[in-house]
C-alpha cells in the first residue's frame, strides 16, 4: 500500500448543504475547500470523495443528474486550481421509494464499504489515511476502515450526539484548521521517524538492538574495549562507536522520559494535588487577615508557603511538557 489519502464527505463538509441537492446549479462550495483539497495534495496525500445520496434512492435526483452534479463540483475546483482524485457516492436507502435502489448497503456510511472499494482501487494504506466529515456517521465509516478521524462543523451534530456516536480523534471548525491537525500529525511522525533513522544508521544497532537497550549497552562496550585493545584505525572506531553509545543512551533516556509522563502522568496528579494546598494556604491567609488575634506574621507565612507550592506546581507542568 503505498498511498495514502484524505476521505472526505460532501454535503456540509466540502460543499454547501440545503437539504438534498437535485441540481447543479445548487453546487457552491465552501469557504477554504479549494485550499484546503490543495494542500492535501501537497502533502501527498490522494484526496477522495465518499458521500451518501441517498436522494437517488427517495427519488429526488437520478444518478444521471447526480453525475453531472459532481461535475459541477470539478469544474467549480478546477477553476480554483483544486480538485479530487475519487467521488464514491452510495444510492441506496432501506426505505426508498424506487426498488431499484430500495436496500441496505455496505457503502452506505457508517458501514466502510466506499472507503475500501477506493482503497483496493488506488492502493491506499488506510492506517496512514484520514476521513474528514460533519457527521458522526463519517466518523463511524472511518473508524471501521482503521482510518484516523476528524470531525468538522461539529456544532449541529454536537446538539443530537448519542452517547453511542463514536469519538473522532479530532475535531475542527473547518476544513482549514482540518489541513492545519493533518499537517502537525505528519511533521510529528516525521520528526520521530528521523528520530529512529538517526540512531539506526551509522553501521549501528538494528531495530531489535534499539527494543533491547539493556542488553546492548553491555555488547557495545565490549566492542569498544576490543577496538581500543587494537590501537591505530581501532582508535577512530572506537570513537565512532562511543558516539553510536550516546546516542542510543541519549534515545533510551528520552524513551524513558517519554513511558513515564505518557503513561499515568504522576507529575500532573501531584500538581493537582499541590494546587489545592496552595489553595488552602491562600485561604487561611485570608482568614489570618480578618482575624485581629492572629499577627501579620502568619498572613506572611501563608501567602510565603503558597507562592513556593505555587512555584513547584509550575515546576512540575514544565516538567511533564518538556517532550
Ligand atoms: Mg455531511
Amino acid at each position: 500500500m503505498s498511498n495514502k489519502a484524505i476521505f472526505m464527505d460532501r454535503d456540509g463538509t466540502l460543499i454547501k448543504d440545503p437539504g438534498y441537492i437535485n441540481n447543479p446549479d445548487q453546487v457552491k462550495l465552501l469557504s477554504g475547500t479549494s485550499e484546503a483539497l490543495k494542500q492535501f495534495k501537497q502533502m501527498g496525500y490522494k484526496r477522495v470523495i465518499v458521500t451518501n445520496q441517498s436522494g437517488v434512492a427517495r427519488g429526488i435526483v437520478s444518478e444521471e443528474v447526480l453525475k453531472q452534479i459532481h461535475e459541477r463540483l470539478k469544474k467549480l475546483l478546477a477553476q480554483e486550481g483544486a480538485g479530487v482524485e475519487g467521488i464514491y457516492y452510495c444510492p441506496y436507502h432501506p426505505d426508498g421509494v424506487i426498488e431499484k435502489y430500495r436496500k441496505e448497503s455496505e457503502n452506505r456510511k457508517p458501514s466502510p464499504g466506499m472507503i475500501l472499494a477506493a482503497a483496493k482501487k488506488m492502493d491506499i494504506d488506510l492506517e496512514r489515511s484520514w476521513v474528514i466529515g460533519n457527521s458522526y456517521r463519517d466518523i463511524a465509516a472511518g473508524q471501521r476502515a482503521g482510518c484516523k478521524t476528524i470531525l468538522i462543523n461539529a456544532e449541529f451534530d454536537q446538539t443530537y450526539r448519542k452517547p453511542t456516536d463514536p469519538v473522532p480523534d479530532k475535531q475542527a471548525v473547518n476544513m482549514k484548521e482540518a489541513v492545519n491537525i493533518v499537517k502537525m500529525y505528519d511533521r510529528r511522525s516525521r520528526s520521530a521517524v528521523e528520530k529512529t533513522t538517526s540512531i539506526s544508521e551509522d553501521d549501528g544497532p538494528s531495530e531489535h538492538e534499539i527494543r533491547q537497550p539493556d542488553t546492548v549497552p553491555a555488547e557495545q562496550q565490549s566492542r569498544v574495549a576490543q577496538v581500543r585493545a587494537k590501537g591505530g584505525h581501532g582508535e577512530a572506531e572506537a570513537s565512532k562507536t562511543n558516539k553510536l553509545l550516546e546516542e542510543m543512551l541519549r534515545h533510551i533516556k528520552e524513551m524513558q522520559r517519554e513511558g513515564m509522563f505518557e503513561e499515568f502522568s504522576f507529575a500532573k496528579v501531584v500538581a493537582g494535588i499541590i494546587q489545592a494546598v496552595v489553595l488552602l494556604c491562600l485561604f487561611l491567609s485570608l482568614v489570618f487577615l480578618t482575624d485581629h488575634t492572629k499577627s501579620a506574621s502568619s498572613v506572611h507565612t501563608m501567602i510565603g508557603y503558597a507562592i513556593a507550592l505555587q512555584l513547584m506546581v509550575i515546576a512540575l507542568y514544565m516538567m511533564r511538557d518538556r517532550r
